[in-house]
């Protein structure tokens, strides 16, 4: 058996080496869409599976194949698929398993394309979604009972990070007989293995933490084989491919992934107590403040908290307006997850499709503001959330 490595070492090396060709030491990018065969017995075993291959882009790219070995690894899977978005391995994933007549079990807080599948198309494929409040165990355990062929979860959540037991959830997903599937995106694979606390599949947005600088898109999923393989046959032939150049660049960003999350925990973490102090800050929500509510249930399961963390403000939307646009090293965009610092209000970013209403009924204050923690040197982001806070303030004595 292979001797088990740090996740830095996998970050790096990993899912590479069967790739490299004419002594190259990075992976090439092969933006062939097919592969010639002068053996026609070879092409042919090829094409059924009989034999390693590739015969069409759609269906199989050795760049992409790289990213998947290499999130597979990290991930501690048998096998890894891999999609051009986070959103087509989620809603390929729900696909392959659910039929008219199943039942889905999930939560309110899911990211907000997640919940459009639930709210608006699932259920018109006569498929009955249940949404629990995120982070009742029990609640989301008494629904298990009445039958569910998936359990769908996300921890921690956007824009709240609110946090679901997960080991607990497998289990009691398991013993109902559902596929426990985890949205991993904001764990990431250096602070949180789901497959390893029991969870069935483990989805990724590629685009975010995974590549990290925001400039390809992705997503992948990985478990058992035998999953992963319905699965990839579900996108081969609807055809949500992974583009070579966005795997390649992904593969690329992952090298430092390790590095980068690291930093970005740790900035979030600093960032987070600084915000504690400031009067015109409502409320704070990080899991690595002992003040969240589940701080102990991330313990134990998270190597670190993440670089995702809100605050809200007093003020609502005004104070969200003055402030942000005073910020000199935050993006104000919808991405997360890359190096550089974003911010952005919830109402406009991860809960754009609701209402203020509905907003307000998943705990969403309209003064609420999302920040992605890059990696710049935190002193230099909280001089700069300092100086724009003052700006505020000083607006507000006029
Ligand atoms: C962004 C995101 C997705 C969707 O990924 P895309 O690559 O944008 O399609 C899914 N889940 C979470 C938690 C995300 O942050």
């Amino acid at each position: 058996m292979e001797k088990k490595v740090q996740a830095g070492t996998n970050a790096v090396w990993a899912g590479e080496k069967e790739y490299l060709v004419h002594g190259a030491t990075q992976v090439p990018v092969v933006l062939s869409v097919a592969y010639n065969y002068d053996d026609m017995d070879e092409w042919y075993d090829v094409a059924i599976g009989k034999k390693k291959g590739h015969i069409y882009g759609r269906n199989t790219n050795p760049t992409v194949q790289s990213f998947e070995d290499k999130v597979k690894i990290l991930e501690g899977a048998e096998a890894a698929t891999s999609f051009s978005t986070g959103m087509a391995a989620i809603s390929n994933t729900l696909a392959t398993f659910l039929l008219p007549g199943d039942r889905i079990v999930s939560i309110k807080d899911t990211y907000g394309g997640t919940n459009k599948i639930f709210t608006e198309f699932l259920p018109r494929q006569q498929i009955d979604v249940v949404l629990c409040e995120t982070g009742d165990h029990e609640q989301i355990e008494k629904e298990l009972l009445n039958g569910c062929k998936i359990l769908y979860l996300e921890t921690p959540t956007n824009p709240t990070v609110k946090i679901t037991d997960i080991k607990r959830m497998a289990k009691a997903g398991k013993a109902a007989g559902a596929l426990v599937i985890v949205d991993n995106t904001f764990g990431t694979p250096i602070n949180q293995n789901p497959l390893a606390l029991g969870v069935d599949l483990v989805i990724h947005s590629a685009t975010k933490f995974l590549g990290g600088h925001a400039d390809a898109l992705g997503g992948v999923v990985c478990g058992a084989e035998e999953l992963v393989e319905k699965i990839y046959h579900y996108r081969e032939i609807n055809g949500a491919t992974m583009d070579p150049m966005a795997a390649y660049l992904t593969l690329r960003g992952m090298k430092t992934l390790h590095l980068r999350v690291r930093e970005q925990s740790h900035n979030a973490m600093e960032l987070a107590k600084y915000l504690q102090t400031k009067d015109l800050v409502e409320d704070v929500y990080y899991p690595g403040l002992p003040t969240h509510p589940n701080h102990d249930i991330a313990k134990e399961q998270m190597k670190g908290f993440g670089g995702m963390l809100s605050f809200s403000v007093k003020g609502g939307v005004d104070t969200v307006r003055e402030l942000l646009p005073k910020l000199k090293y935050a993006h104000r965009a919808a991405n997360l997850g890359a190096v550089e610092t974003t911010v952005g209000p919830a109402r406009t970013t991860s809960h754009v499709e609701c209402t203020p209403e509905e907003r307000a009924a998943v705990g969403i204050p309209e003064g609420l503001i999302r920040v992605s923690c890059g990696i710049e040197a935190i002193e230099d982001i909280i001089e700069d959330f300092s100086l724009a806070f003052k700006h505020v303030e000083a607006g507000l004595q006029v």
